[in-house]
């Protein structure tokens, strides 16, 4: 072999060697062909200001069931249907989201509702009573919160007090009720009348949850502060001690509707809508069109409790109704 040839197989087998570390069909490790699905969100939690107190929605997650035939009383399943379908939502179900939120005034850390609880979100599959969890997702300490105000007496707002064996959640708070709501579900007459099924299930838990608290709760009238900034406003017909919340700072304010309205595509639309869920309809109407009227009139920000996520936004007059016009997200709180 000459020289020259001796050379030129060299760098043959060189140029093969490296061809055959570069080559990306024979050296490289396999691309895979999927990356697994992860199935799950983000923890749900938002933050903002009023004035100088901050707002933390600290969701406790959402319930899917398919569309009940009398969910609306008044009006026909078919119309409720094509109300969710005009809204881009699946007409045969129903996703009702769940919101409380910690409200931090400077000295008192306060919870308003608390959601479906811990025991809930135990059952399989389930995708609500997360507020726990999101709470420490937020990195909020659950014995850190001094007040828990409740707004009224449904599962979805007072079950989240217990833990899952019946603890309280909330070991150093003061758990405030609405006076009226508290004398409604606490008498044994009003019990004693309430239809079987869901009214007198609803009796039997609050005397559940509130037994295991050894009924050591602070009541509440309307129009006062509930904690530094929190004013209780009347908003009865939902329940008869249903309560909303006006939390202001300075020049910033916020409406907690609480349930004035349930279902925002439903009952914001339309507001003369009754959801089954009512106790008086006629007043929860009439309630209903006297909070939006003055939350359009004085452009009041609203939280909604089953708002969509985070539930805060803005509400306009629309045909006969209301319009929901969530806030944007904002990266600076
Ligand atoms: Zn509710």
């Amino acid at each position: 072999m000459t020289e020259l040839n001796r050379r030129t197989v060299l760098a043959g087998a060189i140029a093969a060697g490296a061809a055959a570390t570069l080559n990306p069909i024979t050296a490289i490790e396999p691309a895979k062909a999927s990356t697994p699905l992860q199935g799950k969100q983000a923890p749900g939690w938002y933050r903002y200001k009023v004035g100088e107190i901050e707002v933390t929605v600290v969701t406790d997650g959402a319930r899917t069931f398919p569309l009940p035939d009398s969910y609306v009383t008044n009006v026909k399943k078919e119309e409720v249907s094509a109300m969710l379908a005009a809204n881009f939502l699946d007409p045969a179900k129903l996703t009702t989201s769940y919101t409380p939120i910690v409200v931090n005034t400077g000295s008192k850390l306060v919870l308003i509702d608390t959601g479906n609880g811990p025991a809930a979100a135990a059952q399989p599959n389930s995708t609500y009573g997360q507020l726990l969890l999101n709470l420490a997702a937020a990195g909020i300490d659950l014995r850190a919160i001094d007040i828990v105000v409740i707004s009224h007496f449904h599962w979805d707002h007072v079950n989240g007090l217990l833990t899952a064996d019946n603890k309280l959640a909330f070991p150093n708070a003061e758990v405030k009720v609405p006076a009226v709501e508290w004398k409604f579900w606490t008498d044994d007459g009003e019990m004693s009348r309430a239809p079987e099924g869901r009214m007198a299930d609803l009796f039997k838990n609050n005397r559940r949850v509130f037994d295991a608290l050894n009924r050591k709760v602070t009541q509440y009238d309307w129009n006062k502060e509930v904690a530094p900034g929190i004013i209780s406003v009347a908003t009865q017909g939902h329940t008869p001690g249903h309560t909303s919340f006006i939390v202001s700072s300075g020049s910033g304010k916020v409406y907690v509707q609480s349930d004035v309205t349930h279902h925002t595509a439903l009952f914001t639309r339309n507001p003369n809508w009754h959801v089954f869920l009512d106790q008086d309809v006629n007043m929860a109407e009439a309630t209903r069109h006297k909070v939006y009227d003055m939350i359009v009139a004085e452009k009041l920000m609203i939280q909604g409790f089953h708002c969509p996520f985070p539930g805060v936004g803005h509400l306009e007059k629309a045909g006969d109704g209301y319009r929901f016009v969530p806030a944007p997200w904002n990266p600076s709180v």
